[in-house]
């Protein structure tokens, strides 16, 4: 199994040191896990993100964990980084100074707005909430046609707050699914939603389905902020996938892919 969206302390809204993340990797079983720290130029979003200067910092830390963990489990560096377009060159030349095994993308902010924030979702009016929801749409699609990426992170999170999103919106995310075939990416399902109002994955089972029929190579990965949730609803997204028709999974490693075969027994479902 492996986890390949875990965050840091570094992104201000995470708890607990890296070598908690990576004990609780082991503890669950997992083979191979990927960080994936929050990164933006973005100004509106600079708070909830490693800084620019915090880069070297987080790369060597994660490097010693992988040295430090070599026998036990498989560890990568990636960025989640929050999709901007006018940052692109920029964020370029910072990534590129540096051996990162995957740059995921996502879209956390439309128009100054927190999407990801359940508190400002339920004080949206259902009128407005639908018409960000398209705005938010058309980012995931601008980001998706940018060809710079490896991996699209929670792709409809903009449910998170268990309000459902409009059928025309729904129908722009399946065509973004179509455009990331298109554009080679691959997308992760995320797990993290489980725990969420939405109480579902992002992307939905629908979205995942159209992925495979698309053959979008898949990650799974939990967003876990605190070493608790290392793994979480991953055993689970595995019986879901596997009843899907999917046999493997894409892994990274200095941004080339991988697919490597599911493991071939079922997975036992998580203890609650
Ligand atoms: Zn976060
Ligand atoms: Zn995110």
């Amino acid at each position: 199994m492996i986890d390949y969206h875990i965050h840091t302390l570094l992104c201000n809204h995470a708890v607990g040191g890296i070598r908690s993340y990576v004990d609780a990797a082991v503890r669950a079983g997992l083979t191979e896990i990927c960080f994936l720290e929050h990164f933006t130029l973005d100004r509106t979003s600079t708070a909830h993100s490693m800084a620019p200067g915090e880069v070297p910092f987080y790369v060597y830390a994660v490097r010693e964990m992988k040295e430090a963990y070599k026998d036990r489990i498989t560890i990568r560096t990636g960025l989640e980084v929050d999709f901007c377009p006018e940052a692109v060159p920029a964020l370029t030349e910072i990534i590129d100074r540096f051996e990162f095994d995957l740059i995921g993308c996502s879209i956390h902010f439309v128009d100054g707005i927190n999407i990801a924030s359940r508190r400002n979702a339920s004080a949206i009016p259902d009128k407005d909430f639908d018409a960000l929801c398209r705005r938010y749409v058309e980012r995931v699609r601008q980001m998706v046609e940018t060809p710079f990426f490896d991996v699209v992170c929670h792709l409809d999170v903009i449910k998170k707050s268990g309000r459902p999103l409009p059928a025309d919106v729904e129908k722009g995310l399946a065509e973004v699914i179509d455009i990331m075939a298109q554009q080679n990416l691959a997308l992760e399902v995320n797990t993290g939603g489980l725990a969420h109002p939405a109480k579902d994955y992002y992307p939905s089972e629908a979205l995942i389905a159209r992925a495979v029929t698309q053959e979008v190579p898949l990650t799974t990965g939990s967003d876990a902020h605190k070493a608790q949730a290392v793994g979480a609803g991953i055993p689970a997204a595995m019986n879901t996938l596997r009843n899907l028709g999917v046999t493997h999974l894409a892994r990274f490693d200095r941004r080339q892919r991988i697919l490597v075969p599911m493991d071939t027994q079922p997975t036992p479902q998580e203890s609650q």
